[in-house]
């Protein structure tokens, strides 16, 4: 039985990334108010949010320090932009502060509204740039298969998941996909993950040779994969296809819309596997996600680019009305502080191995074949048999069904692409909770075994 705030929903919305005909008769969980990593629906129940939302809300809900910094900027100057000249001191000092913290040497900071715009912007930053060096050939961008980089246009050609492309016409020219770092489920028999990883290197490697290293531009990747099923590439995975990027002078591009802030208890994910970004995408966490930012981190080299772009080809024609919104720029501001002043990151460092050694505990599990975790984020596979490492029938939803009994247990995690689960939780979350969590998921597998068994 619908709530009715759901019927309501179901006869108004269209949701994003949802599967409408089943959603029709499920709903929606409504949700009213958060406190710390909490979050209650309409009744009052409380669920215990490992998702944090979407992989943001780092910091948690109803911080009073980023609700007061976004108040403060909204009674100053709510709006102004930074198009053709324009300006204003929370992006002039974001930007500053960006640069500062960046794990590698930062020239420009270029801000957009979302994950997926800034990305996009990383698109024709790289096109611009090289008709701006006089190398309009040098155009091609490789992304992964299971990468997930966004839905604008461009950024869902570089996502690599079936969804995003077939019905779609996508990907659109220029962006190819290399194979998904995911040693459980695509390494070889007996293969070690050193040597998996040397093969997937010598796969681009390939891959570039075959397309002519003079057309390839760039390389994006998250250091963590996300949406595409939480998967934690192999520790020498981005030191081997680092060292092909290097040989054909292809750019990186560190998509750290998930793992920028703290996510894997560095800084930035790309220091804790070994990523030497040339540029960086981020979003979420920048500002706990209590207002919509995202930013493109732009090296002194491009900058030269696109500076001599400016005088021979023209101006760069991009950019959004909410590029740099003043509010959310300074809630970014006050989300950085916290970040340094509450020590966040070295907390995720000391509450990671709690995280994950719950992770490894659920490896016993009937249901699961894999279970991983680094820092705060992890995933778990589903799988029929554990030996064989076969699926369940698509159709039976499997990992659908374990998030809906984890739901009732007052958890909230996803399912993703290959009956996989994610688990994300805040930052601020406590030992204590991380068991609570656990405890939780471990009941919705065993549900969920129950359930199979029928
Ligand atoms: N990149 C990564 C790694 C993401 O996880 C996401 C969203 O989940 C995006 C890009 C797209 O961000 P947005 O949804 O803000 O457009």
């Amino acid at each position: 039985m619908l709530t009715n705030l759901a019927t309501r929903d179901v006869e108004t919305l269209i949701h994003p990334y949802t599967q409408l005909a089943a959603f029709r008769e499920t709903g929606p969980l409504v949700l009213e108010r958060g406190q710390g990593v909490w979050v209650y629906d309409t009744e009052g129940k409380p669920y215990l949010e490992g998702m944090a939302g979407l992989w943001c809300t780092s910091l948690g809900y109803s911080n009073a320090e980023l609700v007061e910094a976004a108040r403060e900027q909204m009674m100053r100057l709510p709006f102004t932009h930074l198009f053709s000249g324009r300006s204003h001191d929370p992006a002039i000092e974001l930007a500053e502060r960006l640069k500062e913290i960046a794990p590698v040497p930062v020239s420009k900071i270029f801000f957009t509204s979302s994950g997926s715009e800034a990305n996009d912007t990383q698109v024709k930053l790289v096109w611009y740039m090289n008709n701006a060096l006089g190398r309009p050939q040098k155009k091609k961008i490789i992304a992964r298969l299971r990468g997930y980089h966004g839905v604008t246009v461009a950024s869902a050609s570089l996502t690599g998941l079936p969804a995003n492309h077939a019905d779609f016409d996508l990907p659109i020219q220029n962006i190819l996909h290399t194979s998904c770092p995911h040693h459980y489920r695509f390494g070889e028999a007996g293969e070690s993950e050193t040597d998996y990883s040397a093969r997937l290197a010598a796969e681009l490697e390939e891959m570039i040779l075959r397309e002519g290293p003079d057309t390839v531009a760039a390389f994006i990747a998250e250091p963590v994969m996300g949406a595409g099923g939480a998967i934690i590439p192999p520790e020498n995975y981005f030191p081997a296809i680092q060292a092909v990027l290097d040989k054909y002078d292809v750019l990186l591009i560190a998509d750290e819309v998930i793992c920028g802030f703290g996510r894997l208890g560095t800084r930035f994910g790309s220091q804790r596997l070994g990523m030497r970004p040339d540029t960086i995408s981020v979003a979420k966490a920048i500002t706990s996600a209590y207002l919509p930012l995202g930013a493109v981190m732009i090296p002194e080299g491009m900058y030269q680019a696109m500076l001599e772009g400016s005088r021979k080809i023209g101006t760069f024609g991009h950019g959004f009305t909410y590029s740099g919104h003043p509010a959310s720029c300074a809630v970014a501001i006050k989300t950085l502080e916290i970040y340094e002043r509450d020590r966040i990151v070295e907390g995720v460092a000391a509450k990671a191995p709690r995280f994950e050694a719950r992770f490894a505990g659920l490896r016993d599990h009937p249901l699961v074949g894999e279970a991983r975790g680094l820092g705060l984020i992890g995933g778990l596979e589903i799988v029929a048999d554990k030996a064989t490492k076969r699926q369940f029938d698509p159709k039976l939803g499997i990992a659908a069904k374990v998030v809906s009994f984890a739901q009732a247990e007052g958890l909230i995690v996803r399912s993703l692409y290959g009956d996989r689960i994610a688990v994300c939780p805040p930052l601020i979350i406590t030992e204590a909770e991380i068991d609570e969590l656990f405890d939780r998921l471990t009941r919705a597998l065993d549900r969920a075994e129950a359930w199979v068994a029928g």
